[in-house]
């Protein structure tokens, strides 16, 4: 897994506006029904209730990430889009917004309480070309009120137990598969107050989840499964709601934090000089900047003269060198390098602020399509201009 790092960042969908999800009620194409497993016993008056308002949560999620008549107010204000990962589940990419159907799976009550499990599962059929794909296997909370079903996050609930430490700004929870490592989260202070240095601004209050792995991680967020929870040892993910999620087996995950003061202080820089920055101050993974850098030496000295830098620009769309070194994050760690080196770091906080396209910022710092590849490999032949020289 990839840092995704703060791509709810970039969703923006519409105005928070109550008026559309009401309206929304009786849009219920056949395409996009609910599928209910048999193991449920749609007879219990309970589970008719919860799947009555599942369907119409299901039906509404999409008009708004910021509130919705069937899910629980003050989740908006900790994760500020609480159902962001159900966002348009169920569309294909390739023009079928009605794919991956909605099925139920099973209801689970917790015990003592008048809450139950929800478990999604988003299933796409091709029976012509023999095919069938599990998006997601998801799980929801719904909680009997007065006023009728209300859904929450999972992640509140399956965190309630975990240990809670406070470091400085960071509120760490710490999975019960691990021992927090004192040792890390101290080196994690040392760092932010070289970050408060540099941006020269305060310390956010930071929610820290240290996960063991992906996996773990992917748990955390609400899934049974996702195919991303298999594809890397390690990663992690920066959201909203000042939220830092590590797959590291780590207390320390600088590349995200970096995520979180971008996203405060220059919430409309480009995900390539975020990616970059992110990378170049706290490396990527479970390896710092000088680690992958040396790999991307390495890489550029093995392609040459075939590796064209400006093919890379996509910091969602990557090649990973040796399983560990996403090159489409180390272009831009590099650029944020040459910045600060040839130009100080206003100029790179200039760059996060800007909203021009790519290439015209680009060519602020004297870069361009021509001569991209060749500025990035000189860079690489220098000695690293760390962060840590910075003033
Ligand atoms: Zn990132």
């Amino acid at each position: 897994m990839r840092n995704i790092g703060l791509l709810c960042v970039f969703l923006i969908v519409g105005a928070c506006n109550r008026k559309h999800i009401d309206s929304a009620a009786n849009c219920l194409a056949d395409s996009k029904r609910l599928l209910v497993s048999e193991v449920v016993d749609v007879k219990t008056a309970d589970h008719a209730l919860i799947i009555s308002a599942l369907e119409g949560f299901l039906n509404t999620k999409d008009q708004s990430l910021c509130q919705n008549a069937h899910w629980l107010e003050s989740d908006f204000k900790q994760y500020v889009y609480p159902y962001l990962d159900l966002y348009k589940i169920e569309d294909d990419g390739n023009g079928d917004k009605n794919f991956y159907r909605p099925s139920l799976m099973g209801l689970v009550k917790i015990k003592n309480t008048e809450r139950w499990m929800v478990k999604l599962a988003f299933i796409g059929s091709r029976p012509l070309e023999g095919q069938q794909t599990v998006k997601a296997i998801y799980n929801l909370i719904a909680e009997k009120r007065e006023s009728g079903m209300v859904f929450s996050k999972y992640m509140s609930h399956y965190v309630q137990d975990w240990q809670t430490l406070q470091r400085g700004s960071i509120t760490y929870k710490i999975s019960p598969l691990k021992t927090a490592d004192e040792a890390e989260m101290h080196r994690q202070q040392l760092e932010i107050t070289k970050l408060l240095q540099f941006y020269d601004t305060q310390a956010i209050p930071i929610a820290y989840y240290s996960c063991i792995n992906p996996k773990e991680l992917m748990e955390v967020k609400g899934y049974d499964y996702s195919p991303i929870m298999y594809i890397s040892e390690n990663g992690g993910m920066a959201e909203k709601g000042n939220i830092v999620l590590s797959g590291n087996n780590s207390e320390y995950y600088t590349h995200e934090i970096v995520h979180q003061y971008n996203a405060h202080l220059y919430p409309d820089s480009a995900p390539f000089f975020n990616e970059g920055l992110a990378t170049y101050i706290g490396g990527s993974g479970a390896y710092d900047y000088a680690w992958h850098r040396a790999k991307f030496k390495k890489f550029v000295a093995e392609y040459y003269p075939n590796f064209q830098a400006e093919d890379f620009t996509n910091p969602y769309i990557s090649y990973d060198y040796e399983g560990e070194t996403a090159i489409a994050y180390l272009i831009p760690a590099v650029v944020c390098e040459r910045t600060v080196r040839l130009y100080g770091k206003q100029k790179l906080f200039e760059i996060l602020q800007s909203k021009a396209d790519l290439w015209t910022v680009l060519d602020t710092v004297g870069l361009n399509k021509a001569n991209l590849t060749e500025e990035l490999t000189a860079e690489l032949q220098r000695p690293l201009h760390s962060f840590d020289q910075l003033k």
